[in-house]
């Protein structure tokens, strides 16, 4: 008999926030079964728990450890609820409750900890961040079980191996591609479907460690790929990937297609939709992704792919932005000519373990100009006054410095960069709406461009900037 194609469907935090929303969770897997997809089920925390975990984390630091057992008590009633409404009276009821119950301990445990010493490590953070999807997995697997579904809840502590970069790690393939073979596959020929944790990982020695927030999806980009599967679904709250995030713009609509670049410059630059690094598995193996909506599951959603056959070159698809950034900047009349400034300020840079989102166009040797996120300005600042402290001292650099809080937004489309006009259209478009570009970016790929403006201008920048696509119904095919 011919083996069933492989799916590996995500479902982020909403899709599982409460018991409706994972009632539809459910009828969609009933759905997937029938039409003959065997399911790998990968899901997040409920929504708002991973924050509440890591929130309780600065709790235990300030020594309100009252306040932990209220979270924990929360959490626990959050949980129980769901199982209470989806999981009729049997010993499987019993059985999740005791589960819940054993995770919460541990996380309340976690906290005693950082509260005793007065300091939470990278490590117990990831420890404590994860319990959220180890309680979700369970409650759902059962929920399955319940209802003629077999299914078995899997931690990805036991598939995916990392290295020990906590709060954002970085897996490691041989390891993670046999693991995940060894793990999976047999359940999936005995017809039981796995539900795996999102978002958490483990190293060699079995410490858990994290992907990175948001970074459910990019679980299942590695599960997807290592399978490998024939197809990955990421299933959210919005009808796929859209023209603009709806929540600053109401009319935007949903884009069709869209290629792993593009997708690429678009969560990079702040669209949450889909977490930035949740195509690189998938361009090797060349497994497409779909993103669709748990509360619309008619709705075709999103295809990502890595060619786009009816691809209209230079069309503006996508505006985004990213807030919380502060421009840096380095200036000096004596910088000019010198070799390996530019090395040694983003080196400084490095070592802090600040990543650099844009580098501006400079139009002259005398500055470099760089953004980095707000929340690291303090420490980059120092460094980098210590990497320069000669130069400063001679006078060849006058100062560094940082703005106030800036946005970057980020128009998508193909071949946007090459194609003439596309900049004027945009800038005319922001003066017409008396925006002011403090910068403009050096572009990292053919498909983007960047622009810094001032925070508060964010909102009408976007919907400024959204203006200018053309609505699909327009468009001449
Ligand atoms: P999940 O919990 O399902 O992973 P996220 O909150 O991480 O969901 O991502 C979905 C959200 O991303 C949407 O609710 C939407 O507000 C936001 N978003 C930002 N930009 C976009 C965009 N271009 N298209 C769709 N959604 C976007
Ligand atoms: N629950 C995790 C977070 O909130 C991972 C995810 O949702 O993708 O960041
Ligand atoms: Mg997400």
């Amino acid at each position: 008999m011919k083996e069933k194609p492989l799916l590996v469907m995500k479902f982020g935090g909403t899709s599982v926030g409460n018991s409706e929303a994972m009632r539809k969770v459910k009828a969609i897997v009933e759905d997937v079964l029938s039409q003959g997809w065997m399911p790998v089920v990968v899901l997040s925390a409920m929504s708002g728990v991973t924050d509440d975990l890591l929130r309780s984390t600065e709790m235990a630091k300030n020594r309100r450890y009252d306040q932990v057992l209220q979270t924990a008590g929360a959490l626990t009633t959050r949980h129980y609820q769901v199982v209470d409404e989806l999981i009729p009276e049997t010993e499987r009821k019993v059985f999740v409750k005791q589960q819940i119950d054993q995770l919460i301990s541990m996380f309340a445990e976690y906290c005693r900890a950082i509260d005793i010493i007065g300091e939470a490590t990278p490590r117990v953070l990831d420890a404590i961040a994860g319990i959220g999807e180890m309680l979700c997995v369970r409650i759902f697997a059962e929920y399955l079980n319940a209802h003629q579904v077999s299914a078995r809840a899997m931690d990805a502590t036991k598939l995916i191996v990392t290295d020990h970069a906590y709060q954002g790690a970085h897996p490691i393939r041989e390891k993670t591609e046999r693991k995940v073979k060894e793990a999976l596959l047999p359940i999936l020929q005995s017809k039981i479907v796995p539900v795996v944790t999102g978002f958490i990982a483990a190293t060699e020695d079995g410490t858990t460690t994290t992907l990175g927030r948001g970074g459910s999806d990019y679980s299942a980009a590695l599960l997807g790929a290592y399978l490998p599967a024939s197809e990955v679904w990421i299933w959210t709250d919005v009808d796929g990937v859209m023209t603009a995030d709806p929540r600053i713009v109401p009319d935007a609509t949903t884009i069709d297609v869209l290629t792993f670049r593009e997708i690429g410059e678009l969560a990079y630059y702040g669209a949450k939709v889909v977490h930035p690094k949740t195509m690189q598995p998938l361009i090797d193996a060349g497994i497409l992704i779909r993103v669709k909506n748990t509360f619309n599951p008619s709705h075709p959603g999103t295809l990502l792919t890595i060619e786009n056959e009816k691809q209209t070159n230079g069309e503006i698809k996508a505006v985004t932005s990213i807030k919380g950034q502060s421009l840096i900047t380095i200036e000096g009349r004596g910088m000019l000519g010198v070799p390996g400034v530019a090395a040694r300020a983003f080196g400084a840079v490095a070592s802090t373990g600040t990543s650099v989102p844009l580098i501006t166009q400079a139009s002259s040797e005398q500055s470099i100009c760089f953004a980095v996120p707000q929340k690291s300005v303090e420490t980059v600042l120092r460094s980098l006054n210590d990497a320069f402290a000669r130069e400063l001292a001679t006078k060849d650099i006058d100062r560094i410095w940082a703005t106030d809080e800036v946005v970057i937004v980020t128009i998508v489309g193909a071949a946007m960069r090459s194609t003439p006009g596309i900049a004027g259209r945009i800038f005319g478009k922001l003066g017409l709406n008396g925006i002011n570009v403090i910068a403009i970016a050096q572009g990292s790929s053919e498909v983007s461009i960047s622009l810094v403006i001032d925070s508060a201008d964010e909102q009408r920048a976007v919907r400024a900037i959204h203006e200018l696509i053309v609505p699909k119904t327009e468009m001449v095919s």
